[in-house]
């Protein structure tokens, strides 16, 4: 009998230690879209699979390991290729993102995606968040049943990214291969290899490796961050669409667009934003018509310049900055919730 009490003394002991040391770790959520870091295919040596078949808590259970240094719990809040990422759930996520801060539920989070539209989810959350507690993004390029799968390295490495003091303030991270990159920057770079992230106008802010993180620059736009853009359920997005400009390119893309009343138009123009005398022609009537034109570029790296080749005052438009035409797109569908005014459409994409 006294040897049972000891023995269950210990076990209370043992268990209330347990309870303060998990108490004490940082705690994150981990919110799953889905993607190839989700995926499964038929065999381990073939590349085909589908993405978003395997729950969160399975991705969980793949890095045993993290519960040392993080207390962890999954939300499933969509399972799809990001190829079918909308805007619906980019709102579902952005508004669970601020309750979940709203509510102390969680000191970071982590938001599992498919690599394609990644970047694009990382600049909308970025813009729509104004917690500095840190929300991290990550996924994989290989599925989770092929050899060498990089889906566990890159979510335990994305939680070493979101639980370290320093990443604090620094807006959304993409955290991917051992880098880490500003979601204002970085873009997906390659179709299939693992190190499929870069930020060609800046390069990565950082490294995750062997369970330690290290920081070489800060995104001057975080030091300094412009006013968040509030988002609720009722938030209403514009409609904007993208044009991509090529050699002898006809107008008629921008025609439909305008027949469509669409509330903007990003061109990816060539080079410094430029485009040929047909989209020209097209872009002054999409202006008559009210819609906003901003002029990005196909390049993957450098601003578009105001008013160099094209005269942006006399013809109306705006340009991106160093945006891609997929983030001028986010940038103008948020900004056109706050103002149709182009003065300020341009100030805030020189200064978000
Ligand atoms: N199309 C998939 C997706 O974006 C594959 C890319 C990936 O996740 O790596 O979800």
């Amino acid at each position: 009998m006294k040897k049972l009490l000891s023995v269950l003394v210990v076990l209370v002991l043992t268990l209330q230690v347990q309870a303060q040391t998990q108490e004490k770790l940082p705690r994150v959520i981990i919110l799953a879209t889905g993607g190839t870091i989700a995926g499964a295919g038929a065999s381990a040596d073939r590349a085909g699979y589908t993405a978003g078949k395997i729950p969160i808590d399975d991705l969980i259970g793949t890095i045993p390991s993290v519960k040392k240094i993080a207390s962890i719990s999954g939300e499933q809040i969509a399972s799809v290729g990001s190829q079918d990422m909308t805007i619906e759930i980019w709102k579902k996520l952005a508004i669970r993102a601020n309750e979940i801060f709203a509510k102390n539920e969680a000191d970071a989070i982590v938001v599992t995606h498919g690599t394609d539209t990644q970047e694009e989810t990382a600049y909308f959350l970025d813009l729509v968040i104004p917690s500095d507690k840190p929300v991290v993004l990550t996924g994989s390029m290989r599925p989770a049943t092929a050899i060498s799968a990089d889906g566990p390295k890159n979510l335990y490495d994305a939680i070493t990214v979101a639980i370290n003091p320093e990443t604090k303030g620094r807006g959304v991270l993409v955290s991917f291969n051992e880098g880490i990159y500003d979601a204002r920057e970085v873009m997906k770079m390659s179709t299939t290899k693992t190190d499929a992230f870069g930020s060609p106008n800046t390069g990565p802010i950082g490294q995750a490796y062997d369970g330690r993180v290290e920081y070489y620059s800060r995104a001057v736009r975080e030091v300094n961050p412009p006013k968040p853009i509030v988002l609720t359920a009722d938030t209403k997005l514009p409609r904007v669409d993208i044009v991509y400009m090529y050699a002898d390119a006809p107008a008629d893309q921008i025609d439909f667009l305008i027949s469509k009343k669409v509330d903007g138009i990003v061109i990816a123009g060539v080079g410094n934003g430029n485009f040929n005398k047909a989209y020209m022609e097209a872009v002054k009537r999409a202006v008559k018509a009210g819609i906003i034109v901003c002029r990005a570029s196909r390049a993957p790296s450098g601003r578009v310049v105001l008013h160099d080749e094209i005269n942006d005052e006399e013809l109306g438009t705006i340009v991106s900055d160093d945006l891609t035409a997929q983030k001028a797109r986010v940038l103008l569908m948020l900004a056109l919730t706050r103002t149709k005014d182009k003065k300020q459409l341009q100030e805030i994409f020189f200064t978000y």
